[in-house]
């Protein structure tokens, strides 16, 4: 690793097949069907083969199963960060009562401990949901950070595409109205800052867009690209990373499972853009991806990330309590250590 290179932070969220089926009100999530067994060793060797570790979030009922367990596991012994993505993965998280709220992250924890061996120390929501009463719980037990923040205005126009394929009853439509957060998630910062909670402060991560434009840049988002032209979205990600650069911005980027699965794989994802692509066109995208990533960023979990960051006394401060406060923007770039 160089020491001159600024630091990106790497992300996971380990959404498996039965989270994607329930968002999409499918009822054949209820059996719990799975890609784990197939997926994470695919991953772990691509991240292997390219000496990188990530952090991944995991989702708590996948850790309570014992099927699971092995796989796991095998993503903590090979020195990958292993974070809290709930235990129900319900992106209408922010609807819970404060209790519930509690519990999701509760019984995550604890699972994920179980299954892993490492208690997680961040957390993001389903489908970037976070509701104000998560920051202290999370404060309060011992969190160092949270990464649920997606500021983008395309969420709503996101949601409408979702809603047109979706088999949702009327309760359920409902429920997932701000499905992945408002057109005010746009005015979040896409730099990092701390949270002030009654429990004290916790620093938040968010997953960075476009400087300026706050279009998505995560990966999954290219590979929407790429079923246009593979081209079209190395292109794009060019231009993010020379935005990043520009605005000073370190980014934290986002992987899902869809990016490592193609066609091939799985024909129960047909409704999710970019699975019309096979896994080999994906994972040479993917490739591309990282090499352009790592030969300008050292490229950490997001522990490491916000070890970093906890050295910066300058990070701007927010409250979130009924209604969100949107922090100020950062008033001067200092570059990552
Ligand atoms: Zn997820």
């Amino acid at each position: 690793m160089s020491a001159t290179k600024p630091l990106a932070s790497l992300s996971l969220d380990l959404d498996d097949k039965w989270t994607y089926l329930k968002t999409r009100g499918d009822r054949a999530w209820e059996t719990l069907p799975s890609y784990l067994g197939v997926l994470i060793p695919r991953v772990l060797d691509f991240l292997s083969s390219r000496d990188l570790t990530i952090t991944v979030f995991v989702v708590g009922q996948d850790a309570a199963l014992r099927r699971n367990r092995d796989v796991l596991r095998s993503l903590a012994e090979a020195g990958h960060e292993v974070g809290n993505h709930s235990f129900r993965h319900e992106p209408w998280m922010h609807t819970y009562a404060p209790a519930e709220v509690e519990r999701e992250i509760v019984i995550a924890e604890e699972n994920i401990e179980r299954a892993t061996g490492r208690r997680p120390v961040g957390f993001r929501g389903p489908g970037f949901s976070l509701p104000p009463v998560a920051l202290p719980i999370l404060a309060r037990r011992g969190y160092r950070y949270d990464a649920s923040t997606f500021p983008t205005y395309l969420i709503p126009l996101a949601r409408a595409c979702y809603f047109m394929t979706a088999n949702l009853t009327p309760d359920e439509r409902r429920q997932r109205q701000s499905l992945g957060g408002t057109f005010t998630s746009g005015l979040r910062p896409i730099t990092p800052y701390r949270w002030q909670t009654a429990a004290g402060p916790l620093l938040e991560i968010p997953v960075t867009t476009l400087p300026c434009l706050k279009v998505p840049i995560h990966a999954s988002y290219l590979m929407c690209l790429a079923t246009i032209s593979p081209r079209l979205a190395r292109w794009y990600f060019d231009l993010a990373l020379w935005a990043c650069r520009s605005a000073g911005t370190a980014p934290s980027l986002l992987l899902h499972p869809t990016d490592f699965l193609g066609c091939d794989d799985t024909h129960d994802l047909a409704f999710f853009p970019g699975m019309a692509l096979p896994s080999e066109i994906k994972l040479e995208l993917m490739s591309e991806l990282i090499r352009r990533l790592s030969s300008v960023y050292t490229v950490v979990p997001l522990e490491e990330h916000a070890r970093s960051l906890g050295r910066d006394a300058s990070l701007p401060i927010a409250r979130m309590e009924k209604e969100e406060a949107v922090p100020p923007p950062r008033p001067a770039y200092r570059k990552s250590a």
